[in-house]
């Protein structure tokens, strides 16, 4: 499952919210930190095992170190993941290992500053880098870094992004652009298929899959995996096994599905058997998703969790 635990960021992805923030909702329709706990607690009595948080950005959330070690620590629940831009890991990356989140994911969609600055709208590389080399030392048993494909944008930064996986311990892993609510206006060349990145890293071998939705490859001598994700051009709905909890407590059982099952103000019983009606009702696929069909979700990603 993967629990978004805020829609707000400290910044401002072009393809996944809009400049001026998010609508804020009132306090009360959000899940408290109580019910967040209640939720993973009926997840996990249903069989769940692994929990990403992610948001918005999860670091921006006050209680967050809280959060991730209830969660860490309950029983049924054997991985807490954290997806997250980084740029509080410099503060936040020891006390999260010690709360016992296991895995980080960064997001990072180009290695030059300028471009940086103009993707996330108010951003530093130079902060994104401090945060990096704190996840790496903080010693997390598995670093990942997310780049989204764009068109145009960091389609020429293929190999250099994959080239951090022979400098670094670290996985890559490119993901499709997708065409949310009202997530950027991007031409239709913006939406480049997967198959762009193997035509830029022709030494790529391909590795057998861990069980994710990713495709995975590796370059000579490196010291992780390049993952392939593509929502767009290679479906993979039919070996999907995520749920999604949104910060506001709408159960989503597929990222691009309108459906929603709320759990806001619901005891542990109530959440259990809303969370496995969401689960029996998982679609089998997320239809046509292209720059003219967009996602169905009724929602930007910082409101979903990516
Ligand atoms: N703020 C954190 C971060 O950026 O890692 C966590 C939340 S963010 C919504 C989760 C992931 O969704 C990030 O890797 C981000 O790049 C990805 N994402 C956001 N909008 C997207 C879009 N329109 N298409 C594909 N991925 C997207
Ligand atoms: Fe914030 Fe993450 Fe969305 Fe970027 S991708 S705006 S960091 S929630």
């Amino acid at each position: 499952m993967r629990l978004s635990v805020t829609d707000r960021c400290n910044l401002r992805c072009r393809y996944c919210m809009p400049e001026e923030g998010v609508c804020l909702k009132e306090h009360r329709e959000m899940l408290t930190e109580e019910e967040m706990i209640t939720a993973v607690e009926a997840a996990a009595a249903l069989g769940i095992r692994k929990l990403r948080i992610t948001g918005g950005e999860p670091l921006v959330k006050r209680n967050i170190v809280s959060i991730c070690r209830r969660a860490a620590m309950m029983e049924g629940i054997e991985e807490v993941c954290l997806t997250t831009n980084g740029i509080f890991l410099p503060k936040l990356a020891e006390p999260l290992k010690a709360a016992g989140v296991k895995r980080i994911n960064l997001s990072l969609d180009t290695l030059n500053p300028e471009k940086y600055a103009y993707i996330t709208r108010i951003g530093t590389l130079e902060d994104f880098r401090a945060g990096f080399h704190a996840a790496l030392d903080a010693g997390f048993e598995k670093v990942k870094i997310n780049a989204v494909l764009i068109g145009g944008f960091n389609d020429d930064e293929i190999l250099p992004l994959a080239e951090l996986t022979r400098q670094y311990p670290v996985d890559m892993r490119f993901i499709e652009m997708m065409p949310m609510y009202d997530s950027g206006d991007f031409p239709e060349a913006s939406f480049v298929p997967y198959t762009r990145v193997l035509e830029a890293l022709p030494d790529a071998e391909p590795v057998p899959a861990d069980g994710g939705v990713a495709k995975l490859y590796r370059l000579p001598g490196a010291q992780g995996n390049i993952g392939l994700i593509s929502p767009l051009n290679a479906h993979f709905c039919g070996t999907c096994n995520r749920i999604r909890l949104t910060a506001d407590g709408k159960v989503k059982p597929c990222l691009h599905s309108g459906d929603e099952y709320s759990l806001k103000g619901l005891d542990f019983d109530d959440m259990k058997a809303v969370l496995e009606q969401a689960i029996w009702n998982k679609p089998q696929w997320h239809g046509d998703l292209d720059a003219v069909n967009r996602s169905k979700a009724g929602r930007n990603m910082n409101q979903i969790g990516g």
